[in-house]
């Protein structure tokens, strides 16, 4: 699995850190900061649950 954010649309929202906050930080302006950009295998229920939680729909997820 990899994992892809464009920050530049992101919303600040923090539903991706509540979700998986082993993947996902935010900085100091409330931005995404993507941690674990190819995530272990025992996290890919928490990065697809942030995919689903993101309100701008800025998480992209390939599968392998
Ligand atoms: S859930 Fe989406 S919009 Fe909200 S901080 Fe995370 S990436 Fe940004």
């Amino acid at each position: 699995m990899k994992i892809y954010v464009d920050t530049d649309s992101c919303i600040c929202s923090g539903a991706c850190v509540l979700e998986a906050p082993e993947l996902f930080d935010q900085d100091d302006d409330g931005l995404v900061k993507l941690l674990q950009p190819e995530p272990p295998a025992q996290l890919y229920d928490a990065a697809r649950r942030a995919l689903s939680a993101c309100p701008a729909a800025v998480i992209q997820i390939v599968e392998d």
